[in-house]
């Protein structure tokens, strides 16, 4: 399925959600709370009261203040007159946005989804929100980023968003934006819909592949052959390949080189499936998920059968190891080993 029409039957079901959720309700809820003045007018008792209370509701927009709220009571209690002025800083004309985020971590309970949250109250026009939904959202939808709430990552989401808003002007600001996050991780709706995308997705990739196996003319018998393309489309930076005057996913092409080359073996099981087409069924793996910066890389895949691939999505791991060019691993107790050569 084409992106632009997945995304855009996304944005039309959330759209429905938003307007039946409290998300929506709750978008001017600090409205005038979080204002200069008002801040700075509370007592230290008053103003670590409503910081507590902040982070205990999530700011209204993630959930876990729970678990944070007494660590963050104690972290203020110690140092009221610092966090109070850290606090204040994004009110101010000279505010650097990255000194203040780098510096988050001296207020343990503060942390960066909360931290984000309250920029976000400030001014849902400027800065994004970057809590484990957001991250998660966004790899979801497709754009690359790893799942660590770092600086790096902070400017990521502004980006991506910024995308999306351009594309999706009913999205209107960084906390509706992120409300779509919430909406793709935590709704079943949202959870559903992403499912059939991929699963789409996976079902043209699989049909494109099993067709520049038929044309490319892949001699699955020359290993040696088979290597030196493997590398060079790995190599390749274009995300196109033309064969016999057609275009393929650059993707696709390489992940129907390296099945060739495992002969479409499961290389934990040595399971094979026989289509009635005559073709070989199988899966390409990726070691690294693609969501936490993992490569399309010989040494990135494994290719397995769809039980063990499960297995391996799924199943309890432990002993990860990759050497000599061997990938080993234990998963379920059970130990499995593949070459990467
Ligand atoms: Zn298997």
């Amino acid at each position: 399925m084409d992106r632009k029409l997945f995304l855009e039957k996304i944005l039309n079901e959330f759209e429905n959600w938003w307007t039946h959720d409290p998300h929506s309700s709750n978008i001017n809820f600090y409205q005038n709370t979080i204002t200069a003045s008002r801040l700075a007018s509370l007592s230290n008792k008053e103003f670590i009261d409503f910081f507590y209370g902040f982070v205990s509701e999530g700011g209204r927009v993630q959930s876990g203040g729970d678990r944070t709220k007494n660590k963050f009571r104690n972290t203020v209690q110690n140092n009221i007159d610092r966090f109070r002025k850290y606090v204040l800083k994004p009110f101010r004309d000279n505010f650097s946005l990255k000194d203040w985020f780098l510096q988050l971590e001296e207020y343990p309970g503060f942390g960066v989804g909360i931290a984000t949250i309250f920029l976000n109250r400030i001014n849902h026009r400027k800065y994004p929100i970057m809590n484990n939904k957001t991250l998660k959202g966004l790899s979801r939808l497709g754009y690359r980023i790893s799942s660590s709430k770092n600086w790096t990552n902070y400017k990521l989401v502004k980006q991506y968003q910024d995308d999306l808003l351009n594309d999706f002007p009913t999205l209107q600001n960084y906390y509706k934006a992120d409300a779509l996050n919430h909406f793709l991780v935590a709704v079943y709706q949202g959870q559903e819909l992403i499912s059939d995308y991929l699963q789409i997705d996976n079902f043209e990739n699989e049909l494109e592949q099993h067709e520049i196996e038929c044309g490319a003319e892949i001699d699955e018998t020359n290993k040696e052959e088979l290597y030196k393309k493997l590398i060079e489309c790995e190599n390749s930076k274009s995300e196109k390949i033309t064969i016999n005057g057609k275009v393929y996913k650059r993707h696709n092409y390489l992940m129907a080189l390296i099945k060739k080359y495992r002969d479409h073996k499961c290389q934990f099981c040595s399971t094979t499936i026989l289509k009635a087409n005559g073709a070989y069924y199988i899966e390409a793996c990726h070691i690294k998920p693609k969501a936490e910066g993992g490569k399309d890389s010989f040494d990135n895949i494994l290719i397995l059968c769809p039980n063990c691939h499960k297995l391996f999505d799924y199943g309890e791991r432990s002993n990860e190891k990759k050497r000599n060019a061997t990938y080993s691993i234990t998963i379920n107790e059970k130990k499995y080993k593949a070459s990467l050569k």
